[in-house]
């Protein structure tokens, strides 16, 4: 962090909002695009690896950053997740204004993935809607999956991670993307902290980042840490789902790992030091 006086809590939120903030980012915040029903829900957590503390809103509606909403349940509320319309009216009572987070394109992008799912009558539950978006998504019509994950350490040596998603286009309403699950898309311990991007589904099922974070505690480096992860889940699923993840120990040396398809994280260190990074894609 350049800004010493900031903390890594602040960091991981900051750099968080500034991807949701971003309309040409079509999965995370602002420009996401919406459910089946057309209706943006956003997803969010963040943890504290020092503390445990953590934060988690599901399927948001009408609000901005649910990073920051994510952090507020941290903070201030007696629990570690808030979902739907529970969420929604906690930010409106923190004072976080009404927002529409689905913009004219995103609205018009929907648009097109419905006509091609069958049209808007068929929307929701039932089989020949799993079919549609089933058959979309593996023809890659569906476009990419999408995340922000933000890890960051700062010189007291708190160490946190933070993700946000507004979840595959076309998604069920109510769907919850492991990026608001705790130990799924977001985890922290004093070892390190950990990142998830990809088929959300995975992530929960296996609580990945959880699983990171233990493997680091164990001494792992991050890199192998996430591969490991990876690895373990590729043996049981006979289908390679897309799935990736990044890690911060707390040395401060960071470390990802991809099942496949294009990733890379970023990496700053002091003001001097930026590495990109590409991993591998692993098999089981
Ligand atoms: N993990 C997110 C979700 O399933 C989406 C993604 O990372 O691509 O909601």
């Amino acid at each position: 962090m350049g800004d010493r006086s900031r903390s890594a809590v602040d960091a991981v939120e900051r750099g968080i909002m500034a991807v949701e903030d971003d309309p040409l980012v079509d999965s995370v915040g602002t420009g996401g695009i919406p459910n089946a029903e057309g209706v943006g829900e956003l997803d969010a957590s963040m943890m504290i690896g020092n503390t445990y503390r953590c934060g988690g809103v599901s399927c948001l509606t009408e609000t901005k950053n649910p990073i920051a909403v994510a952090r507020k349940v941290m903070e201030l509320s007696p629990h570690n997740m808030l979902c739907g319309e529970g969420a929604r009216k906690f930010a409106r009572a923190l004072g976080f204004p009404p927002y529409e987070p689905v913009t004219p394109e995103a609205k018009r992008r929907w648009g097109v993935l419905m006509q091609k799912a069958g049209g808007e009558e068929s929307k929701g539950a039932g089989e020949k809607w799993a079919q549609a978006i089933l058959m979309l998504s593996r023809s890659g019509q569906l476009g990419a999956h999408g995340t922000v994950g933000v890890l960051a350490l700062d010189a007291s040596g708190l160490i946190v991670a933070g993700t946000s998603t507004s979840g595959p286009p076309l998604r069920l309403p109510g769907r919850v993307s492991d990026s608001s699950v705790i130990g799924a898309g977001t985890y922290a311990t004093p070892a390190g902290a950990s990142s998830a991007t990809g088929e959300g589904e995975y992530a929960i099922k296996y609580n990945l980042t959880r699983r990171v974070c233990d493997l680091m505690g164990e001494g792992h480096s991050p890199t192998e840490a996430c591969e490991r992860a990876l690895k373990e889940m590729l043996k049981i699923e006979r289908k390679s789902p897309f799935m990736a993840l990044i890690a911060l120990n707390s040395a401060g040396t960071p470390g990802g790992a991809t099942t496949g398809g294009s990733f890379s994280y970023y990496y700053e260190r002091g003001s001097e030091r930026v590495v990109r990074v590409t991993p591998a894609p692993l098999s089981a």
